[in-house]
């Protein structure tokens, strides 16, 4: 048989969005291999897409047909119906909840398995927006603390390409693990550092490239903000503050230092649990640094002063005046792109107030009953609540309620899947058309399908197509095409498209959002502040009335907690969050880190079942320990499917679904008390 090389995009929920070239052998991916069609991405690709992609598309779990549920709710029994019957059976139930409760009693429950514009959320939000089902707030999950921070303080507007990294003097990579979420900086910034620039890694964790910092502060998790206020005191003592640059574009100067000046180098030191030599040394290297590039990830935005610890990292080199030049924050990438997501997702088909959910909440709800109307279906997608969700046991009792008829579309049988009563198969991005932009670069992809869709899975927009003509919705836009949706997608007429229609792009090379020069987007050479001063806003009117008047200015409180330990989940090279977590590769369930001192004080060694418990769940781990996590700290992979735990309970259930980050409501992963103990 012969073998047939594919041009082709990596979709999953990661800021690279790597471009593929993919062998297939009668319609069965054999090798995925990274392509030069993205200059960024550059032939490289993580080991999970290279070596998992074959068992991911077509491994024993890969859903087949559309499934009727036959147990109970979690039992994994099904019985194969056809797709007529699964869409009878959907607008009977959906139809009959709409008929008692109203349609604000159905709701979405996606989030961001795969990344292309359609896959994402095109026709499906078509169809909810026309149904008047309740919206869906999801950037709480993830990502949308650190944009909050980024528009509060920059506006909607890319930061610097991430290329930049390769030729800075000094690389500031902070709660990024990148070698593991954002490989290809990792590569420009180890080209950096051949040609002598230095590099600072600030992360409560080891990380590998923590291992190949120059520095690396390994800082208490959730105090980002009082080093970034200390730097900033740091470095206006030592006459570093570019007050020309400052008095032009900076809004909130006096407020912002005023905070800042409160945590001198020795008590921010002790407060954040590194040397004060350290924070002394980071300050004078970024006064010299020339270019500079910061390059923050998401690991800071995962406590309660998520947002505020982004604000004061990336006031630091506004206040040096080091944006442009080679110099910026590696922030935004997603602004970069003309998107047109009203014309996409068309949110005027909602009847006007529709209530708008935290998906954070959602777990809440169902468990609780506490919403009038209440939820009484759900179409799960793109998303594996029961893994990734805070409060994992409250989600899991909220999802086995038999009064909530719940749609799965995916796939692979997850456990969530296993708690729906119909389970429609998805095709994967190998088996779409999409247009892929990227959170991470400036480079707009579009891919074809390399085989055709597996077993009777369907595309996600064939999908709500179907469900929008079961629902009897006749208006046009249920009739657009996957080519039509992408010209919906991003603005058919932006010129950096070159008069091509987004959905005929090319599939061979990559397409860089260039500035209106025709040069790389970089803030303060061809884009400026998008804020409401023009400035870049230290201080914001814009976040305070949106989050609350304490999000005027970042704040830092403390906290106790009777649990003496601090458990952070950082992402795993396994898996991409729960993505790939029911694949050989993922099942094992991660060690839990701990430092000696922590082991040494409860009587554990390396290799040890061990307990990790709070209020909210218990979790069984094998014990690593390690002096890659600071004292007081236990680290451990997140998004581990609930088969690898003998308690069926993974850290998410140790998460709280109640606490929130000071901006966007978000998730507090990296804020969860726990105590360890022998199992
Ligand atoms: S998961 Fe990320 S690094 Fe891996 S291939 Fe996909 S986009 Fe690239």
């Amino acid at each position: 048989m012969t073998l047939e090389e594919h041009p082709s995009v990596c979709a999953f929920d990661c800021p690279d969005t790597c471009s593929l070239s993919v062998t297939v052998e009668n319609e069965r991916i054999v090798r995925v291999r990274g392509s030069m069609a993205a200059p960024f991405t550059d032939g490289v690709i993580c080991n999970k897409v290279a070596q998992d992609m074959a068992g991911f598309v077509h491994g024993e779990r890969r859903l087949l047909h559309p499934l009727r549920r036959t147990g109970p709710k979690g039992s994994g029994r099904f019985e194969r119906i056809s797709w007529d019957a699964a869409l009878d059976e959907i607008h009977q139930r959906v139809g009959d909840v709409i008929r008692r409760w109203g349609a604000q009693a159905v709701m979405p429950l996606n989030y961001a398995g795969p990344h292309g514009f359609l896959a994402g959320d095109s026709m499906s939000m078509r169809f909810f927006h026309r149904l008047g089902a309740s919206q869906l707030y999801r950037r709480s999950l993830c990502g949308g603390v650190r944009s909050e921070a980024w528009s509060g303080t920059y506006g909607a507007v890319p930061g610097c390409p991430p290329e930049f990294a390769e030729h800075a003097k000094l690389n500031v990579v902070w709660g990024n693990n990148a070698t593991v979420a954002n490989l290809h900086l990792v590569r420009c910034v180890r080209r950096a550092k051949r040609k002598g620039s230095r590099l600072v890694v600030v992360d409560p964790l080891r990380t590998k490239i923590a291992e190949q910092a120059d520095l690396h502060l390994a800082l208490r998790p959730g105090t980002d903000t009082l080093l970034a206020w200390s730097l900033a005191a740091a470095l206006e003592r030592a006459g570093a503050l570019d007050h020309g640059f400052i008095a032009a574009n900076v809004l909130g100067f006096d407020e912002f230092m005023a905070l800042a000046r409160e945590w001198p180098s020795s008590r921010a030191a002790e407060a954040c649990g590194v040397p004060e030599q350290q924070i002394l040394t980071l300050a004078g290297w970024l006064a010299e640094a020339d270019p500079l590039v910061l390059a923050p990830g998401n690991g800071l935005e995962r406590g309660r002063h998520g947002g505020s610890g982004i604000r004061a990292a990336i006031a630091l080199p506004a206040l040096l005046g080091k944006l442009g030049k080679g110099s910026g924050i590696a922030l935004g990438a997603g602004n970069s792109f003309p998107k047109t997501t009203a014309r996409l997702q068309r949110p005027d088909l909602a009847p006007e107030f529709t209530r708008t959910i935290n998906l954070i909440d959602v777990g809440r709800h169902l468990a609780q009953d506490d919403l009038a109307p209440p939820l009484r279906a759900l179409f799960i997608y793109n998303h594996n609540p029961i893994v990734v969700h805070p409060d994992q046991n409250r989600m899991r009792r909220g999802l086995a309620r038999e009064d909530v008829f719940a749609v799965g579309i995916e796939l692979a049988m997850t456990e969530t899947m296993a708690h729906c009563d119909l389970v429609l198969p998805a095709a994967s991005h190998f088996e779409i058309d999409d247009l892929y932009p990227s959170y991470g670069h400036h480079w707009l992809q579009r891919g074809e399908p390399v085989i055709k869709p597996v077993g009777e899975s369907l595309p996600n927009t064939e999908i709500f197509r179907r469900l929008a003509a079961r629902f009897g919705f006749d208006e046009p836009c249920f009739a657009a095409t996957d080519a039509e949706l992408m010209d919906d997608a991003i603005d058919p007429d932006d010129p950096r498209l070159g008069g091509v229609r987004p959905s005929r792009i090319p599939i061979t090379n990559a397409t860089e959002m260039r500035g209106r020069d025709g040069r790389p987007m970089v803030l303060f050479e061809n884009v400026f502040p998008a804020t409401p001063s023009g400035r870049i806003e230290l201080k914001s009117e814009t976040l305070a009335k949106k989050w609350g008047e304490a999000a005027l200015l970042p704040s830092w409180h403390e906290r106790h907690s009777p649990r003496p330990l601090m458990l952070i989940s950082p992402a795993s090279d396994k898996r991409i969050s729960s993505t790939l977590g029911g694949l050989p590769a993922s099942a094992a369930a991660p060690p839990l880190r701990m430092h000696p001192s922590d082991a040494t004080a409860r009587g554990l060694a390396s290799g040890a079942r061990v307990r990790v418990w709070n209020e909210l769940g218990e979790v069984i781990l094998s014990l690593t320990v390690t002096d890659a996590v600071a004292p007081g700290v236990v680290a451990s992979e997140k998004g581990a499917w609930l088969s690898t735990s003998p308690t069926g309970q993974t850290i998410s259930a140790l998460v709280s679904a109640e606490m929130r980050a000071d901006l966007a409501e978000g998730a507090c992963f990296n804020d969860t008390r726990v105590e360890v103990g022998p199992a």
